[in-house]
């Protein structure tokens, strides 16, 4: 499928949603999207591609699991589920960071999983400003990994996330 096949497939499979979570936020839901067998196999396979190269993918909560597991398999890597705060149990390393709308923690396990020198894609459904895969890739950086990209099936490109998260390499199926 070409890159102007995926983003058509995109665009069609995509709920859009005013005023939510909060005033003002046009919300993208990409639910069509990943409920379409064809959609899903697509954005995995695309989102792999760019990914290539990875030791680890890293899968942002919530809609970055279901992407993150899928791509993980298409690479032969283990997946790691990088959680809201508050959902792991102790011992955790944390990053709160700047969203859309208001602030948020992430949080992944502070051992059990050897980081060290691992390359990680991370992998998220919306690219909004950024934050969310900033605070991500500092959080892998201080467990020793380095964050060598980021992919997203859809940018929000007026909101600048792509400058904000430079020299970071990121890959959209879909930019709007
Ligand atoms: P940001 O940190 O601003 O790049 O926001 C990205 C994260 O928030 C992703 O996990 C998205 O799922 C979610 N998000 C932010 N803005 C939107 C939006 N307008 N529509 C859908 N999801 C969004």
């Amino acid at each position: 499928m070409t890159t102007t096949d995926i983003a058509t497939l995109i665009a069609s499979h995509m709920r859009e949603v005013s005023d939510f979570p909060e005033p003002g936020i046009q919300f993208k839901d990409l639910t069509p999207l990943f409920a379409d067998a064809a959609g899903l196999a697509a954005v995995t396979d695309a989102l792999a591609e760019a990914a290539r190269g990875a030791d680890l993918v890293a899968g942002i909560d919530a809609r970055g699991f279901l992407l993150g597991a899928a791509v993980a398999i298409r690479l032969g890597t283990g997946v790691l589920a990088v959680r809201k705060g508050g959902k792991l149990p102790p011992p955790v390393r944390s990053e709160t960071y700047q969203l859309e709308y208001g602030t948020a923690t992430l949080e992944i396990p502070a051992d059990g999983v050897e980081l060290s020198g691992r390359r990680v894609v991370i992998i998220d459904d919306v690219l909004a400003t950024g934050g969310t895969l900033a605070a991500a890739a500092r959080l892998l950086g201080h467990c020793g990994a380095t964050a060598t990209h980021a992919a997203v099936v859809l940018e929000l490109a007026a909101l600048g996330g792509r400058d904000a998260l430079a020299p970071l390499t990121v890959t959209s199926l879909l930019a709007i």
